[in-house]
Protein backbone atom coordinates (compact mmCIF):
# COMPACT_ATOMS: atom_id res chain seq x y z
CA UNK A 1 0.00 0.00 0.00
CA UNK A 2 1.48 3.30 -0.88
CA UNK A 3 2.54 6.00 1.81
CA UNK A 4 -0.79 8.33 0.69
CA UNK A 5 -3.41 5.76 1.43
CA UNK A 6 -1.79 4.78 4.52
CA UNK A 7 -2.45 8.00 5.56
CA UNK A 8 -6.10 7.92 3.95
CA UNK A 9 -6.46 4.74 6.11
CA UNK A 10 -5.44 6.05 9.05
CA UNK A 11 -7.10 9.50 8.87
CA UNK A 12 -10.22 7.43 8.65
CA UNK A 13 -9.51 5.27 11.74
CA UNK A 14 -8.68 9.05 13.72
CA UNK A 15 -12.46 9.79 12.63
CA UNK A 16 -13.66 6.36 14.21
CA UNK A 17 -11.98 7.24 17.24
CA UNK A 18 -13.10 10.57 17.78
CA UNK A 19 -16.86 9.60 17.13
CA UNK A 20 -16.04 6.54 19.52
CA UNK A 21 -14.19 8.86 22.10
CA UNK A 22 -17.62 11.19 22.29
CA UNK A 23 -19.89 8.50 22.36
CA UNK A 24 -18.06 7.58 26.10
CA UNK A 25 -18.44 11.31 27.15
CA UNK A 26 -14.99 11.78 26.49
CA UNK A 27 -14.00 14.92 24.19
CA UNK A 28 -10.65 15.53 21.84
CA UNK A 29 -8.53 18.17 21.13
CA UNK A 30 -5.95 17.63 18.79
CA UNK A 31 -2.33 18.03 19.69
CA UNK A 32 0.30 17.34 16.65
CA UNK A 33 -0.50 15.14 14.01
CA UNK A 34 2.26 15.68 11.19
CA UNK A 35 5.75 17.08 12.45
CA UNK A 36 8.87 18.08 10.42
CA UNK A 37 11.93 16.51 11.12
CA UNK A 38 13.44 19.77 12.81
CA UNK A 39 10.60 19.68 15.57
CA UNK A 40 11.32 15.69 16.03
CA UNK A 41 15.19 16.93 16.25
CA UNK A 42 14.34 19.40 19.14
CA UNK A 43 12.22 17.16 20.93
CA UNK A 44 14.77 14.06 20.78
CA UNK A 45 17.15 16.83 21.87
CA UNK A 46 14.63 17.90 24.97
CA UNK A 47 14.09 14.03 25.48
CA UNK A 48 10.34 14.50 24.75
CA UNK A 49 10.83 11.90 22.22
CA UNK A 50 13.33 9.01 22.27
CA UNK A 51 13.59 8.46 17.74
CA UNK A 52 14.02 10.58 14.68
CA UNK A 53 11.49 7.44 13.24
CA UNK A 54 8.55 8.56 14.41
CA UNK A 55 5.31 8.18 12.77
CA UNK A 56 4.49 11.63 13.62
CA UNK A 57 6.72 12.94 10.38
CA UNK A 58 4.94 10.27 7.79
CA UNK A 59 1.38 11.89 8.97
CA UNK A 60 0.54 8.44 10.15
CA UNK A 61 0.14 9.64 13.85
CA UNK A 62 -1.54 11.97 15.92
CA UNK A 63 -1.23 12.87 19.86
CA UNK A 64 -4.99 14.06 21.42
CA UNK A 65 -6.07 16.24 24.52
CA UNK A 66 -8.88 14.14 26.91
CA UNK A 67 -11.35 16.11 28.24
CA UNK A 68 -13.76 13.91 30.24
CA UNK A 69 -16.75 15.60 32.21
CA UNK A 70 -14.77 18.96 31.33
CA UNK A 71 -11.45 18.54 33.07
CA UNK A 72 -8.24 17.23 30.99
CA UNK A 73 -6.68 14.07 31.61
CA UNK A 74 -3.81 11.88 29.59
CA UNK A 75 -4.43 8.57 32.08
CA UNK A 76 -7.85 7.54 32.70
CA UNK A 77 -9.59 4.31 32.17
CA UNK A 78 -11.46 5.73 29.29
CA UNK A 79 -8.39 6.56 27.43
CA UNK A 80 -7.27 3.14 27.84
CA UNK A 81 -10.79 2.07 26.60
CA UNK A 82 -9.85 4.04 23.57
CA UNK A 83 -6.52 2.51 23.02
CA UNK A 84 -7.99 -0.83 23.17
CA UNK A 85 -10.66 0.05 20.63
CA UNK A 86 -7.76 2.15 18.31
CA UNK A 87 -5.87 -1.33 18.40
CA UNK A 88 -9.41 -3.10 17.54
CA UNK A 89 -9.61 -1.24 14.20
CA UNK A 90 -6.84 -2.60 12.39
CA UNK A 91 -3.26 -5.00 13.51
CA UNK A 92 -0.76 -1.96 12.65
CA UNK A 93 -2.76 0.38 14.77
CA UNK A 94 -0.75 1.25 18.11
CA UNK A 95 -1.80 3.08 21.19
CA UNK A 96 1.11 4.62 22.89
CA UNK A 97 -0.40 3.69 26.49
CA UNK A 98 1.17 0.26 25.29
CA UNK A 99 4.63 1.15 24.49
CA UNK A 100 6.88 -0.77 25.87
CA UNK A 101 9.74 1.56 27.63
CA UNK A 102 7.10 4.97 28.37
CA UNK A 103 3.46 5.77 28.38
CA UNK A 104 2.64 8.15 25.51
CA UNK A 105 -1.22 7.94 26.42
CA UNK A 106 -2.19 10.77 24.27
CA UNK A 107 -0.64 8.83 21.21
CA UNK A 108 -2.68 7.17 18.24
CA UNK A 109 -0.59 5.89 15.40
CA UNK A 110 -0.71 3.67 12.45
CA UNK A 111 3.11 1.86 12.41
CA UNK A 112 3.54 0.24 8.75
CA UNK A 113 7.21 -0.93 9.05
ZN1 LIG B 1 2.61 11.36 19.42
Amino acid sequence: MSLSKEQQVFTQHVALLITRANSMGVNLTFGEAWRTKEQQAIYVKQGKSRTMDSNHLKRLAVDFNFFIAGTLFYRHPLISELGNYWESLDRLNRWGGHFQFFYDGDHFERNII
